[in-house]
């Protein structure tokens, strides 16, 4: 997946991508590296130094339970809720860790995981991890979890992406080079976007891999739609988007009069996956696991109201939004430590309302104009994780985002062709980044300031 826009989304178990998914890809690495140096027999003692977003929101975004399970061996997308259960249960009960599935240590996740509320200087979500033989350093490494679960490690920090290492043909690197791109091969955004990738990979894996994606998020709405309960974490807040889904299927209940419809529907595919999410549950990086719930919402409604979604949907629709999402990463964040949630759920509201308006018809000039409108009314969008849960305001805020995605379209869509838009994409997508720069660090995913500072809450 080196090189490809399509890891803009990638399965993984809920409720951050970088807080859970990139941790628990570090926990994973550390211990390769161990292997790779045939320390891993030689150790005894490991430590994990949590720094900034990372221990400030780390434990309602269980980021000690994914380094644990990044320790002992495993990954996002294979492990099961049962095995999360077990191997947590385990290290709790017993005081130690299985590292990397092969090697038991002592390790006491109170004492060996520490949460420094201080920040490293390259990147908001820093993590250091040290091995010990008693008091004798084996190996200590400095990791960044940069958003939608991507992670770098310290010594590579500034090396050039990965995607700026292997040369394409065609390739773009802002919403220009894709406008221009569309416009000298007569193609779609995601035309373009299905030609950049098929310089390394074939389409039946494109297909392929698309097809696992919308599957799991097909999944993720079904479970959430017919989950009742309590989400876990201090709040004890109740799900909802499966009473709504009720109201929304029975004859007798007033909403079927409802001419607002299309926002009660959109609201409860949103819901539904992002308290998937925030149980922490399998869900789609979409870009991030913050905002996972805004594509799967507006995919699930263009499916079930407008036309049925085949496989050439399915693909065109996220081809689409990893082309926009892939340029956010690329010149800006996807990152709410690093610039707010306006990152995450502008950034994905902003790739759905591109796709959406592709979907629709618009041409690639108007589905960018979208992409633009989305994120312009979402520029300044603080991010403050009341208790440190991706909960409230995320829950909602995905409901939202979806809801604008579309909305954005429809305006795009509506304009005067005569009247181009004075905004770009690429500068509203340089503003969002500038914006959460100049933010606050305590409104960047600490749980210091807005929501989180007014309602506070006792972790349990
Ligand atoms: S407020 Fe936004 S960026 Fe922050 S945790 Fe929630 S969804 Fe993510």
């Amino acid at each position: 997946m080196k090189n490809s826009i399509l890891s803009i989304f990638k399965i993984g178990i809920g409720p951050s991508s970088s807080h859970t998914l990139g941790a628990m890809l570090i926990g994973n690495m550390f211990c390769k590296t161990l292997e790779e140096k045939d320390l891993t027999c030689n150790i005894n003692r490991i430590k994990v130094d949590l720094y900034g977003s990372l221990s400030l929101t780390g434990r309602g975004h269980l980021t000690d339970v994914a380094i644990i399970l990044g320790l002992s061996g495993r990954l996002p997308e294979t492990i099961t809720s049962k095995e999360i259960e077990d191997i947590i249960a385990n290290v709790t009960a017993t005081n130690s860790l299985h590292v990397n599935n092969t090697h038991r240590i002592s390790f006491i996740r109170d004492k060996d995981i520490v949460f420094n509320p201080t920040f490293l200087d390259l990147h908001e979500n820093g993590v250091t991890i040290s091995a010990y033989n008693e008091n004798e350093l084996l190996l200590e490494k400095t990791y960044f979890s940069v958003g939608g679960g991507f992670v770098k490690e310290k010594d590579s920090f500034f090396d050039e992406d990965s995607s700026g290492t292997v040369k394409l043909a065609i390739d773009f690197k802002s919403v220009q080079d894709i406008l221009d791109l569309c416009k000298t091969h007569g193609k779609s955004i995601s035309e373009i976007a299905l030609m950049r990738e098929m310089q390394h990979l074939s389409k039946q894996e494109i297909y392929d891999y698309y097809k696992k994606i919308w599957e799991v998020m097909d999944c993720a709405i079904n479970n959430g739609l017919n989950t009742f309960g309590v989400l876990p974490g201090a709040l004890h807040l109740p799900r909802r988007a499966g009473d709504l889904y009720k109201k929304l299927n029975d004859p007798n209940n007033s909403m079927q009069q409802d001419d607002f419809n299309t926002i009660n529907w959109i609201s409860a595919f949103a819901l539904a996956v992002a308290e998937e999410n925030a149980a922490g549950h399998k869900v789609v990086t979409a870009p991030t696991n913050g905002a996972c719930a805004i594509t799967p919402a507006v995919m699930a409604y263009y499916n079930k109201f407008y036309k049925k979604l085949n496989d050439d949907d399915v693909v065109k629709f996220l081809l689409t939004a990893s082309a926009i999402g892939y340029i956010y990463k690329l010149n800006a964040s996807i990152s709410g430590a690093e610039a707010g949630c306006q990152a995450e759920i502008g950034a994905a509201s902003s790739m759905v309302a591109v796709s959406i308006a592709e979907m629709l018809g618009a041409s690639p000039e108007i589905a960018c104009c979208a992409g633009e409108i989305a994120m312009e009314h979402h520029l300044g969008l603080t991010c403050d994780p009341v208790a440190g849960l991706v909960q409230i305001p995320c829950i909602e805020r995905n409901a939202f985002g979806a809801v604008k995605a579309v909305m954005s379209a429809k305006m795009a869509m509506a304009r005067n062709e005569n009247n181009p838009p004075v905004v770009s994409l690429d500068n509203v997508i340089k503003t969002m980044f500038n914006t959460g720069k100049d933010m606050d660090s305590k409104y960047r995913e600490t749980s210091l300031g807005g929501l989180a500072s007014v309602i506070k809450c006792e972790l349990k």
